[in-house]
């Protein structure tokens, strides 16, 4: 890229690269600056913002089937036809969020340590005083953490990624439960910001649509899927109850349970009769993806 004679060099590939290709190839809409900072250094780049459908790589072929999923605050579980999952969000940056947990504390000891002004004698800020001395060990330990904090915001974008293309080898057309985001964090609070459930859907969505697939989110309040059963019967069932057990005999993994009867739903409905009618052919399908959940 040439500007005032500034030359900028391209960066995350090279031109023979077919996802550069086809980008270059597309007209160019916008020119975006962005600033990131990287081992505490910043750097700018030039984002190209082009028109029409982003590439497709050859390896992520899209499925025809209908996918039904359940997205609770952790898991994740989806049945199509032919497949039927039971996995965990992001898993890995779980992990990785310990350290950043353990460098979050280092960091409030030395920030009170620094300004012993603003705490009182039991720990509790003073109102009005902003804690604003920084030691250089501070300073370095912010450096770190902002570091962690972007390796782990690129870490889960990929993880993500790897995840929605998964599901939409096997199908794109997808079925889920719309969620109350907000009652989520609520009930779970640091797993959710760490496994974003709803930075998922909307990779998803977006990676759904651009292959001409859809996903529809429907209402929780006229389906309840947690609490029904394919032989009409209804069930309350507590968070903690992680299995549907119904006295007409299906038995299955909670979560898996919800994802097959969320394929079933139309127009805002689930309908019972075809759930009932397909339930004996995918059965063995979703017992195997319980037992391998469990292994
Ligand atoms: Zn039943």
């Amino acid at each position: 890229m040439l500007w005032n004679g500034l030359e900028l060099p391209m960066v995350n590939g090279t031109d023979r690269d077919p996802v550069v290709q086809h980008g270059l190839a597309s007209r160019v809409k916008y020119v975006r600056l962005v600033t990131r900072t990287i081992h505490g250094k910043n750097r700018y780049y030039a984002q190209l913002v082009c028109e029409g459908v982003p590439y497709q790589k050859p390896e992520h072929t899209m499925g025809n089937e209908t996918i039904g999923l359940d997205i609770g605050p952790s898991t994740l579980a989806m049945v199509g036809d032919t497949q039927a999952e039971l996995s965990t969000f992001a898993e890995e940056v779980a992990r990785d969020h310990q350290k950043i947990r353990r460098l979050q504390r280092k960091q409030d000891r030395q920030r009170r340590a620094n300004n012993p002004d603003c705490y009182d004698g039991l720990g509790r800020a003073v109102k009005g005083k902003h804690p604003s001395k920084k030691s250089q060990h501070q300073r370095d330990t912010e450096l770190v953490l902002q570091e962690l904090y972007r390796r782990e915001t690129a870490h889960r974008k990929t993880l993500h990624g790897q995840l929605a293309n998964e599901i939409l080898a096997v199908g794109k057309y997808i079925l889920t439960e719309k969620l109350s985001y907000k009652a989520f964090q609520k009930m779970f609070g640091r797993s959710m910001s760490v496994r974003a459930p709803k930075r998922f859907l909307s990779i998803l969505t977006r990676k759904a649509e651009s292959a001409g697939g859809s996903v529809e989110e429907f209402s929780t309040y006229d389906t309840v899927l947690s609490q029904v059963c394919i032989c009409g019967q209804k069930h309350k069932k507590r968070l903690s109850e992680r299995v549907h057990a119904c006295d007409c005999g299906v038995v299955m993994q909670r979560d898996l349970f919800s994802a097959y009867l969320a394929k079933h739903v139309e127009n805002e409905r689930m309908q019972a009769a075809n759930a009932f009618e397909h339930w004996q052919g995918v059965e063995l399908l979703l017992r195997t993806a319980w037992q391998q959940a469990l292994n």
